[in-house]
């Protein structure tokens, strides 16, 4: 066979998953294809343009310090950056920009072209080959067959995509691309458990027919933040401001005089949609007490004229669309670009998955991104990562990776997913991290670049970045111990008269930046200490490793304790039935989920201590 065929990998959708699963295979050394509807698609952003965000801000940064793309792209078309929750612990600080759609595409497409073992061609895939319980390549919608001991699916909404304006319904993968019908429906036929999901976004506007001077700017911060580990804010196009704006109870009344026509409320959409991005038509209802609801005017790019109305996503009617639109504060001269729109799709049960994202069912078949039941493009991102990386290790019989929950968000996105399921778009909160004080954006580089590098994903160059790095907080941290001040040294009467606070002992440097009214800039003030490093980020470092050691040290005893049982595998074939003293309900649960470790098998929904032990003791006598 004609090595166009042939190929280690073959990834399946060139969306965010698709992208990051291809790019892994690919610097992890496997030959990897890429088949996609269409290669101008590639990196395209469904609904909002913006990367990042509480919770997705932290992928976002572990995508990047394993080596990713997508942070990268971020930088290159990011036109309005800041940082959430800035008042906030660094546990809970998060990156997010809103990006140029344009800008974005491209520079996913050619890090997608740069990268060696990666080819890419365009065809809608029919079909799996899979022979007996192991999947050998894909059919395309001509026929075409290329062959792979691994292949990594990452359809998107397309599977069996239904769009829903009104009461109108036609097929289609996002609005203006095709559906994949026939793959659906072969995949239906295959042991995966299938449901609906759906999601919605919001019309499009002209912007060049909003009134901006009755709305709220909303400038970028200043400095901005930078999302990759190896980017700079020269990276950044022009910057611009975003917008805020209200809907009015006119706007609430124009909805909820049009229910009967939402098909969301007449039934004709049975998929369930992501609960924190709900529609407009969702939070008029739930939320009947609230008088107006915000929304962010959000540019789609620097070179077009289209704006993203943040906040009133919907399926409703065109023309109630349009009237909606029209009663929203500076909008009443709108002029809709695109309608808003619901579409439903097909996911598989992620429980089906196992901590690689490879199926249970098939050997060398691969889940990733919106398939498996989550929203967001930082969430399908990490996936695709995972799973491009691990259909690698498939292929060079390697064992799989997957980091613990207290590795990383990453972690926690995949326990939570094949340990729980999910009934509706599953999308990252902070909230969702028992060890968040671990698991920071601003670390995501210390926790994950080195086994990064072991892996193979982190090139040379990034590396060397990260190598200097650590060895300058190495460095400082060093130097700040062995600068002491006594209440009569030079140190100690700076201290005084620069930042007026007097010296009782003796302290080094590092222990008096514990001190609350203390931090490394203000140190870095005394002619002692001065001038101190030049990267904020490695300063950032020392001090956040100071100020919270308390919390950092008993959080690792935690883990530690926890890890005890964590990484004890259960063999896939285990016989739950056969655990004396199990209840028929905790053997059933077991069964249904087959946690690969006793610290999957802990989370799951209704596990007791009691039936933890038992199972710990029969798997002992039976090893
Ligand atoms: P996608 O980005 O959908 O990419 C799938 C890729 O696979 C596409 O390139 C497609 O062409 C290709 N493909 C599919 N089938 C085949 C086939 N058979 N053969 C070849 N190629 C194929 N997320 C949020 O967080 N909040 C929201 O409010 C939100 N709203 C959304 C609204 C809409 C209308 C849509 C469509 C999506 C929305 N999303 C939202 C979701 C977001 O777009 C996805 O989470 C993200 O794009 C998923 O990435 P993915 O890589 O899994 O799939």
């Amino acid at each position: 066979m004609s090595d166009f065929f042939r190929h280690d990998v073959i990834v399946i959708g060139g969306g965010h998953a698709g992208t990051e699963a291809a790019l892994s295979a690919a610097r992890s050394g496997a030959r990897t294809l890429l088949l996609t509807h269409n290669v101008e698609t590639v990196g395209a952003m469904s609904c909002n343009p913006a990367i990042g965000g509480i919770g997705k801000g932290h992928l976002v940064k572990e995508i990047d310090a394993l080596g990713g793309a997508m942070a990268r792209a971020a930088d290159a078309a990011g036109i309005q950056w800041r940082t959430l929750n800035a008042s906030k612990g660094p546990a809970v600080r998060a990156t997010r920009c809103q990006a140029d759609r344009a800008l974005y595409r491209a520079a996913i497409r050619s890090i997608v072209e740069a990268q060696p073992n990666l080819v890419v061609f365009q065809a809608a895939v029919d079909d799996l080959i899979i022979e007996g319980d192991a999947v050998r390549g894909a059919i395309t919608q001509t026929g075409l067959r290329f062959e792979a001991p691994s292949v990594v699916l990452t359809a998107g909404t397309f599977l069996a995509g239904k769009i829903h304006v009104g009461q109108t319904q036609y097929a289609a993968g996002r609005a203006g691309d095709p559906p994949a019908t026939t793959l659906a429906a072969r995949l239906r036929e295959r042991p995966f458990v299938v449901d609906r999901l759906k999601t919605g976004t919001p019309p499009r506007i002209d912007g060049r027919t909003l009134d901006y001077t009755v709305m709220e700017e909303q400038p970028g911060d200043d400095p901005r933040p930078v999302m990759s580990f190896v980017g700079s804010r020269d990276d950044h196009p022009r910057q611009v401001s975003c917008w805020i704006t209200h809907t009015s109870e006119r706007t609430h009344d124009i909805i909820r005089g049009a229910l009967d026509r939402s098909p969301l409320y007449t039934g004709q959409i049975e998929g369930i949609g992501p609960r924190y991005c709900p529609s407009i038509e969702d939070k008029v209802v739930r939320f009947a007490e609230k008088a107006s609801h915000q929304i962010f005017v959000e540019p789609e790019g620097l070179d077009v004229t289209e704006i993203y109305p943040n906040g009133i996503s919907t399926s409703l009617p065109f023309d109630v669309q349009l009237e909606l639109v029209r009663s929203i504060r500076g909008f009443e001269h709108a002029h809709i670009t695109r309608a808003g729109y619901a579409i439903e799709y097909d996911f598989f049960d992620p429980r089906g998955l196992k901590a690689s994202l490879e199926t249970k069912a098939v050997a060398g078949l691969f889940f990733a991104g919106q398939i498996n039941g989550t929203t967001g493009y930082e969430e399908a991102a990490a996936q695709g990562l995972l799973a491009g990386l691990n259909a690698a290790r498939f292929v060079q019989q390697r064992d799989a990776w997957s980091p613990r929950r207290d590795e990383a968000y990453l972690g926690v996105l995949v326990d939570d997913l094949i340990t729980h399921g999910t009934n509706e778009p599953y999308r990252m909160f902070t909230s969702r991290a028992e060890y968040r004080l671990q698991l920071r954006e601003d670390n995501a580089d210390l926790r994950l670049t080195p086994v990064g590098r072991e892996l193979g994903l982190v090139d040379d160059a990034r590396w060397a970045r990260f190598d200097a790095k650590r060895e300058a907080i190495a460095k400082e941290e060093t130097r700040l111990r062995a600068a002491w001040a006594t209440p009569n040294n030079a140190l100690g009467r700076e201290l005084e008269s620069t930042l007026g606070v007097a010296l009782t002992r003796e302290a080094n440097a590092l222990d008096l930046m514990k001190r609350p009214e203390l931090d490394y800039a203000k140190l870095m003030q005394l002619p002692s200490l001065a001038p101190g490093v030049d990267d904020a980020k490695v300063a950032e470092q020392v001090e956040i490793g100071v100020k919270y050691a308390g919390y950092l040290d008993r959080q690792r005893d935690e883990i530690a304790r926890q890890q005890r049982h964590e990484t004890t595998s259960i063999p896939g074939a285990f016989d739950y039935a056969a655990v004396r003293g199990l209840s028929a309900e905790v053997q059933q649960k077991l069964a249904r989920v087959r946690p690969e470790t006793i610290g999957q098998a802990q989370r799951i929904p209704g596990m007791t201590p009691a039936a933890i032990s038992l199972l710990l003791v029969h798997l002992a006598r039976s090893r």
